[in-house]
């Protein structure tokens, strides 16, 4: 039987126990299994390797990509580490983005550093820029859309096209839109990798990766050096990310639509002084968004007219936006980047990357519209005032 989307989120996994007929599969937290006899292994022989609940959600992620399998790691970043780990060799070029995510950016440089592998980093979207760095034969070529604060966007399609052409392996991160709004796999990327921390999850309680891919050589070789570097996911995390799967599609319309709300309130303040979000018109990248995402997420960023006074008032006032980093979960998050995310940037490279430090952004989650307006209708009358 064919499964939309909505459907593989809550059906995969869904009455598998023979013994107690339980609808909702149990955690399987047992680290080794026995043999049916001398040299008779089953299935699984010890859960780094392999483990039945890690194995439920490999497969409804991979499904809900597109791909043929997946790998659940302990993080974000070991996910981009194992892809790193297993395809980069001395000497070998990766092609990232110069606004990647910070952590992303720390790895592939701290990398380079130690002689792991070289990095480039370029501006994806200048084409003559992107030729010069394609022309060094990428092994892999790392893309991330939208990026981290200011919502650009790259065409995914156009550079997996060039990248292919120099023969590189196109991984995209897809943490900002997850699957419901955005499939890498089917615009021509090879491997996705998300955090499942933010939106998979979404309840801002696990820490995780994940690696999905179309080719099954390179599933192979992935679950490989997965449990060879011992990166895999506990099954209790992968049994808490299955559940937040479940509800994956609701929650991202809700907070979208909620999204949208903000932006239309946030257009009529005049404190507010330029908002970066993918459906605005004259978003760079609007046009290229609309044609590669099934929506326009629920990230958004906009710059204060004031100083840092004004900026910590502002904040200062908010009940409902919790002044916090990470995204993606259920509650409404504001992030100062200057200060946070973005603060171990010098200022130059925070200047070279649009990153003002009266920028904030907001991680919208599924509360009233309502409440959350009127908050910061409060917040901003407040400010007004001092
Ligand atoms: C958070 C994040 C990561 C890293 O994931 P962790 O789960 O924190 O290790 C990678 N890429 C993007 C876009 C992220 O937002």
């Amino acid at each position: 039987m064919t499964k939309k989307t909505a459907t593989i989120a809550i059906h995969n996994g869904l009455n598998e126990d023979s013994q107690f007929g339980c609808v909702v599969p149990p955690i399987y937290l047992s680290s080794t299994y026995n043999f049916v006899g001398f040299d008779k292994p089953r299935e699984h022989d010890y859960s780094r390797r392999g483990n039945p609940t890690r194995d439920i959600v490999q497969k409804t992620i991979a499904e809900l990509e597109g791909g043929v399998g997946s790998v659940v790691t302990s993080s974000g970043m070991s996910a981009i580490h194992l892809i790193c780990t297993a395809f980069l060799s001395p000497g070998d070029v990766i092609v990232a983005p110069h606004d990647c995510y910070g952590g992303s950016y720390r790895l592939f440089n701290s990398q380079h550093e130690k002689g792991a592998y070289r990095v480039i980093f370029v501006d994806q979207n200048n084409d003559e820029a992107l030729k010069e760095a394609l022309a060094q034969q990428p092994k892999i070529v790392f893309i991330e859309t939208p990026s981290n604060p200011l919502l650009r966007i790259t065409d995914i399609e156009k550079v997996s096209k060039l990248a292919h052409q120099q023969g590189a392996i196109v991984v995209a991160d897809n943490t900002f839109m997850s699957p419901v709004l955005q499939k890498p796999l089917a615009l021509g990327a090879d491997i996705v990798v998300h955090s499942c921390t933010k939106y998979l999850n979404g309840h801002s309680d696990i820490v995780a990766g994940v690696v999905i891919c179309q080719c099954r050589k390179q599933l192979e070789d992935l679950s490989w050096w997965a449990n060879n570097i011992g990166v895999t996911s506990g099954a209790f995390d992968s049994y808490l990310l299955l559940r937040g799967i479940r509800t994956l599609i609701p929650r991202i319309r809700l907070a979208q639509d909620n999204a949208q709300a903000l932006i239309q309130y946030l257009q009529t303040q005049p404190l507010v002084e330029k908002i970066y979000y993918p459906a605005l018109e004259y978003h760079i990248g609007h046009h290229i968004a609309k044609k590669q995402q099934q929506g326009f997420g629920a990230m958004l960023s906009f710059e204060l007219k004031g100083d840092i006074t004004l900026i910590k008032t502002f904040l200062s006032q908010l009940t409902f936006f919790t002044l916090a980093e990470s995204l993606g979960g259920v509650e409404t998050l504001i992030c100062h980047p200057a200060t946070m995310t973005h603060a171990g940037m010098s200022e130059e490279a925070r200047k070279t990357a649009g990153i003002s430090s009266s920028l904030l952004r907001i991680s919208v989650g599924i509360e009233d519209s309502q409440d959350l307006i009127n908050d910061l209708r409060n917040a901003f009358d407040v400010a007004t005032k001092r």
